[in-house]
């Protein structure tokens, strides 16, 4: 409870002291540094970037270093290896990476390579462009020394045959509350600068060749150093729709705390499909004085937080129902 009333005081100073206040008042110290994720992975991505954010390293190395923790481990079925295939059974991935300069890089659709986000860094550092997919992404990754593998693993291959057994050969990929769940996070760090990263194998047993919101800059992430950074999970198609991440950060530019620009990205997503109450959809934010906040349509969507002040700790986000 302690952590949770934490918590609270934090992102309540976010709301008090944000936008048109912060430039009329003197600023709180920043809390600094800080890490955010989604979901309950969230937990030992944010153990891996804390280690860089409390040594003093960089937010943009401190997101690559936790989500590729989720990227590697085969019990997360819905990021990396051993994430859950598209319907005829291979694993594509999505990933995207933005720092505190406003470059971004991004792979979608790519096949054969663990860590999607680290292709994704490289894309943005080693490449004039910001997004690369399917056979282009994965050309592009071996030629930078990643390594292919399989990424189905026999549990993944297992429960999609399964699956497979149970469908009409032409149905379409179901909308539900379940089947997904992407890792995205933002860090902030001693410097005071941000940096986000977000990746995952998407809605599973999604139509062959389907990307979804988490490569996608704006959508599924979006970082401004001035203002603060957010990240999407949930139904990717319902988030593209209304540009989600940056909808998020452009609410905390007007100056609502982020949970509260959170909610307003969620209030958006409803307005917009009139199938919200079968979907999931959750944004996580951070802004730069550290504050923090989530929110999404189902309840049960929890995220990892840690800052000085605050142990590594999952709290549940603000929901609609
Ligand atoms: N947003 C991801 C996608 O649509 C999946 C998820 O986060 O649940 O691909």
């Amino acid at each position: 409870m302690a952590n949770r009333r934490t918590f609270l005081r934090w992102s309540a100073l976010g709301a008090t002291f944000s936008g048109a206040a912060l430039e009329a008042c003197a600023q709180p110290a920043p809390v600094r540094p800080a890490v955010i994720s989604t979901w309950n992975h969230g937990l030992p991505a944010n153990m891996a970037a804390w280690e860089i954010l409390s040594a003093g390293g960089r937010a943009l190395d401190a997101v690559e270093a936790g989500v590729r923790v989720v990227e590697s481990d085969p019990q997360y079925r819905s990021v990396g290896y051993g994430g859950r295939p598209d319907r005829e059974g291979h694993v594509t991935l999505d990933a995207c990476i933005m720092d505190e300069r406003g470059d971004c890089g991004s792979v979608a659709f790519l096949q054969d390579i663990k860590n999607p986000i680290s292709v994704a860094r490289k894309v943005m550092e080693e490449t004039p462009h910001v997004m690369l997919v399917g056979a282009g992404a994965r050309q592009f990754a071996l030629s930078q020394g990643f390594s292919p593998e399989n990424l189905l693993t026999e549990d993944s291959e297992r429960e999609w045959r399964e699956w497979l057994a149970q469908q009409e050969p032409e149905a379409m990929p179901e909308i539900n509350v379940e089947n997904h769940d992407t890792i995205g996070m933002i860090a902030l760090d001693a410097e005071g600068n941000l940096s986000g990263a977000c990746t995952t194998s998407g809605a599973a047993y999604k139509l062959h060749g389907r990307v979804g919101d988490s490569p996608i800059i704006g959508a599924g992430l979006y970082v401004d150093n001035e203002v603060g950074g957010a990240a999407a999970t949930g139904w990717g198609e319902a988030v593209i729709r209304v540009v989600g991440c940056h909808l998020v950060v452009e609410f905390m530019r007007q100056g609502h705390n982020p949970e509260e620009a959170c909610r307003l990205a969620v209030e958006r997503v409803i307005s917009k499909n009139p199938d919200w109450r079968d979907i999931q959809v959750g944004f996580i934010a951070l802004n730069k004085q550290g504050a923090y906040g989530g929110y999404c349509i189902q309840t049960g969507f929890d995220y990892a937080v840690q800052t000085r002040e605050m142990e590594n700790t999952l709290l549940p986000s603000g929901s609609r129902i």
